[in-house]
């Protein structure tokens, strides 16, 4: 855990880069640190492995205070991971992941599998690239050598600071992938600053939103979107449409298979299993039968309401099936799972990560 209680920093020259920043991580919790250049990412970002000594306030390693760490220690047990990584060019890339383990004495066998097995799970194989140098090897893979060298010694604790941010958007989807993908099974604690907003949404379980120094507002990606606590959040997100805003009647089911109609019900002209919504000649709804039972108690969603909204409805409901209505009209039918699967495909290519 990660826990940043009123810190604030002011550099020699007098730039206030961060003030009253209070702000805790949990465990195996990714945060993404974003906000406008110069908000203080950065700073706050770096206090924690000290590489910036705060002016006032306290920055806590589950539960201890980061100044009375020995600073060989703190860094080892902290990975960082930089936008432009350093690999040591004269060293093979098994050389490069080994820096830390060996610097913890780690065996040298121990130390074999560790890069072998990282080098498996960023999809890179062992055989070919540990013998490598970093000059043989793409920006992205050499970025992808950066993540796996920070993870090499296990450490609880990831920074990292724009980490993709020099790569080409194809690289740059990739390792975004790569990561989500490694945080699964690793759980890791990441401090993860960015200045795009898409990857903040994207990796963040929660992300933190940064103005001159302090924190706007800090919640999951989709509150962002749908909740923004200001103008300037509503801003900072633009326009970004969320699937769940998404609009009920965009994926109603139109073909009416699911409606019949008033005088169809009166002469139990259908089927008598499933369920139907019954309309009126004037195409008006009328009511709702389920296995043959009439349904007094359906519940009706309105053409416009949100999917975010509509799932609150449907939540804990026994209803089969819901009318979807414009101004008593009804344009269609909907079901719960007609909405868990256009949201799962909509986010699929994020790997289920509401954008
Ligand atoms: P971000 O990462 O959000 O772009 P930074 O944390 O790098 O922001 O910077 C926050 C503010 O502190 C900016 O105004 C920046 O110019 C200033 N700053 C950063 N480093 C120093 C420094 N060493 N001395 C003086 N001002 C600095």
């Amino acid at each position: 855990m990660i826990k940043f209680s009123d810190v604030k920093k002011v550099y020699s020259d007098g730039t206030e880069a961060v003030n009253d920043f209070s702000l805790t991580i949990n465990n195996g919790e990714l945060m993404t640190l974003i906000g406008p250049s110069g908000c203080g990412k950065t700073t706050s970002m770096k206090m924690i492995n000290r590489l910036i000594k705060p002016t006032a306030g306290t920055i806590y390693l589950n539960d201890t205070n980061v100044e009375d760490y020995n600073i060989h220690e703190l860094r080892w047990n902290i990975g960082y991971v930089l936008q432009k990584i350093a690999l040591f060019p004269h060293m093979t890339i098994e050389e490069n992941i080994a820096v830390v383990p060996e610097m913890k004495k780690w065996k040298r066998k121990t130390i074999r599998n560790r890069s072998h097995e990282l080098l498996d799970m960023v999809g890179l194989d062992p055989s070919i690239y540990s013998q490598r140098r970093p000059s043989e090897l793409s920006g992205g893979e050499q970025q992808r050598i950066g993540v796996i060298r920070a993870l090499a010694a296990d450490p609880d604790i990831i920074l990292m600071d724009e980490p993709f941010s020099a790569l080409d958007p194809i690289s740059r989807e990739q390792l975004q992938h790569d990561i989500m993908q490694l945080q699964k099974e690793i759980r890791k604690t990441i401090c993860f600053v960015t200045h795009d907003m898409d990857e903040a949404l994207a990796l963040g379980d929660r992300v933190c939103l940064m103005k001159e120094g302090r924190i706007i507002q800090v919640d999951p990606p989709q509150e962002l979107i749908l909740n923004p606590a200001s103008e300037f959040v509503k801003e900072f997100i633009g326009e970004r449409k969320s699937p769940w805003q998404t609009a009920v009647d965009v994926i109603a089911d139109q073909t009416k298979s699911q409606i019949i109609t008033k005088s169809a019900y009166a002469h139990n002209k259908y089927p008598n299993q499933g369920t139907f919504i019954i309309k009126d000649h004037d195409n008006t709804f009328a009511g709702m039968v389920a296995d043959g039972q009439n349904q007094e108690k359906c519940i009706v969603l309105e053409n416009d309401l949100p999917l975010s909204k509509a799932i609150d409805i449907m939540q804990d409901k026994n209803q089969q099936l819901y009318p979807v209505l414009k101004s008593e009209q009804l344009v269609g039918t909907l079901t719960y799972k007609d909405i868990v699967t256009y949201l799962k495909r909509e986010t699929a290519s994020k790997d289920g990560v509401i954008r």
